[in-house]
């Protein structure tokens, strides 16, 4: 199945605005209060088929079927829950793809974590999705679902979303604008509370900064960088697609991207024990980004099968925070969350397409 062919993507309804779907109601012979009923108990009441819809009129629930038009809510295949509540479901779309999606809590945020591709192309070393190779991009009705099933599951609106499990979302940037805007407008999710993380895709960045001020009129989501090294040589050794991109373009569209956007950057850096933990790489990534409008999000490495690198020592990990601190980087922990369910990025997909 063509799976981003318009026809295709004809087929659903999520992901499309209040007005889009009036128009859709005209369209097929209702009035436009109709596509006004569909939003509300499509996003409102979180429905997973037309057929739920009880206040539409039964015979023209009955037509939209029969022309195959559905929410396109993905179906849950399966859902684990971590002793720290982190919730962690693999949906399933119309064509046999899995994707992977988590929803982790604490007293007053929820975050959802969201797939953007299925597998991904980008091969980083330390990454589980990228060991499963590349399927497709998600469409918009894929990545809206992940968020409801994630609000169905907990019982609870999603207070921030990060485009940080499966896939580049900067392959996918026209569909993931999309999402946002949905997110924003038709769940009230606000901009500033959505971070899209890349590893950095060569001439796409102008392009994002472009696109979401047409999209979404301003562009006030937060960009993360996957850093994770602070020299090229090593950050090769770690992500294979920087040879075709090095640090200095990458840094320099991403100080291009603030400058067109006026939102400072969020830089990720993975903590690889003794590979890229060590006082000199984080003087040498001090010495890089200072006077940079950012912030670094320390991330201790979660183990993956397929690899043998290490969580660096808790020690390791203070030092370096320190070492930035000092040197006037504004830098935070990210906690692990959901570790005794695999919780690093695309790791319960992968271990459930091998073993099946
Ligand atoms: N492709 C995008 C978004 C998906 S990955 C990107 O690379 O930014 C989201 C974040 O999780 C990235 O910073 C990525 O480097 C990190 N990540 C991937 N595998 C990890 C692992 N095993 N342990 C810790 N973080 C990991």
């Amino acid at each position: 199945m063509k799976v981003s062919s318009l026809e295709y993507r004809n087929q659903f309804l999520l992901g499309r605005s209040s007005f889009e779907l009036e128009e859709f109601a005209q369209t097929n012979g209702m009035k436009a209060f109709r596509g006004r009923q569909l939003h509300n108990w499509l996003y409102q009441k979180g429905v997973k088929s037309l057929d739920e819809i009880t206040v539409l009129p039964k015979d023209w629930r009955l037509s939209l079927s029969q022309r195959g038009i559905t929410t396109g809510r993905l179906g849950i295949l399966k859902r684990h829950v971590a002793k720290d509540d982190t919730i962690k479901l693999l949906l399933e779309t119309i064509d046999g793809e899995i994707i992977e999606t988590v929803g982790i809590p604490t007293k007053n945020r929820l975050t959802v974590c969201l797939s953007s591709q299925v597998g991904c192309p980008m091969a980083c070393r330390f990454c589980a999705t990228g060991k499963g190779g590349f399927r497709r991009s998600l469409n918009v009705h894929e990545i809206i679902s992940q968020v409801l099933s994630v609000r169905e599951a907990m019982g609870r609106s999603p207070s921030h979303i990060v485009f940080m499990g499966m896939g580049e979302p900067l392959l996918n940037i026209e569909t993931v604008l999309e999402s946002i805007r949905c997110l924003n407008s038709d769940i009230g999710i606000g901009q500033r509370r959505i971070t899209v993380s890349t590893v950095g895709v060569i001439n796409t960045l102008p392009k994002l900064a472009e696109l979401a001020i047409s999209v979404l009129g301003r562009a006030q989501f937060t960009l993360a960088v996957s850093l994770h090294a602070p020299n090229q040589g090593l950050r090769e050794s770690l992500i294979p697609s920087s040879i075709a991109y090095p640090l200095d373009s990458l840094l320099e569209d991403c100080r291009h991207y603030l400058s067109l956007t006026g939102r400072r950057i969020s830089f990720e850096y993975i903590l690889l024990g003794d590979i890229n933990d060590q006082v000199e790489h984080a003087e040498e990534l001090a010495a890089r980004i200072s006077g940079f409008q950012s912030h670094v999000n320390l991330i201790p490495y979660n183990p993956i099968d397929e690899e043998t690198f290490r969580r660096p020592t808790l020690q390791k990990v203070e030092i370096f925070r320190s070492v930035l601190a000092k040197r006037g980087i504004a830098v935070s922990l990210r906690a692990s969350r959901g570790l005794d369910q695999n919780a690093a990025c695309g790791q319960l997909r992968h271990q459930h397409v091998t073993r099946s």
